[in-house]
């Protein structure tokens, strides 16, 4: 029988470092499509926002399609910098082509800084409307690094997504 649900797990982590004066530069600090003010970033082919690939993943995920790397290879120039606004765009008009729209997202992003709780309702509410979805069917919940050697601090951004996808109908 099909419940008519799926469900779909992403996850994503880039590396972060300064803006200037390193062998590899950090791009700007963007969080589900928000920029954050930061003096590091990801270290990335496409924008480094390691939410939106994560959020994009259990999209694709869910209505059992290829991952985001195997849709928008890091090899392609095309990519290079872009938006991730795009990947999510694309994930969400390949699921609905299968039938499949998304009923809600829980999102959990380990980040030491910028703190991530000032920024989060402008996060989901970007998200949101990418996905198509009204503002409380988004969750992001921010956490800090509990790593066991406190030099490695701040030095990596990281991102868990699950998505719930109902047959349109469940819109
Ligand atoms: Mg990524």
């Amino acid at each position: 029988m099909d419940a008519g649900f799926r469900v779909g797990l992403g996850y994503d982590s880039h590396r972060l470092s300064a803006h200037a004066g390193r062998a590899e530069r950090g791009r700007p600090m963007v969080v589900g499509g928000i920029r954050l003010a930061s003096d590091h970033g990801p270290v990335a082919h496409s924008d480094g926002d390691a939410l939106m690939h994560a959020v994009t993943d259990a999209v694709l995920g869910a209505a059992g399609l290829a991952d985001i790397g195997e849709l928008f290879p890091d090899t392609d120039p095309r990519w290079a910098g872009t938006a991730s606004e795009i990947f999510l765009t694309e994930a969400v008009r390949r699921a609905g082509a299968l039938g499949w729209s998304v009923i809600n997202i829980d999102a959990t992003v380990i980040l030491e800084r910028p703190k991530l709780a000032p920024h989060k309702p402008e996060i989901r509410a970007n998200l949101a409307r990418i996905l198509g979805v009204a503002v409380e069917r988004v969750n992001i919940k921010g956490k800090t690094h509990e790593l066991l050697d406190p030099t490695q601090s701040g030095q990596k951004i990281e991102a868990h997504a699950v998505a719930l996808m109902g047959r349109a109908a469940h819109g």
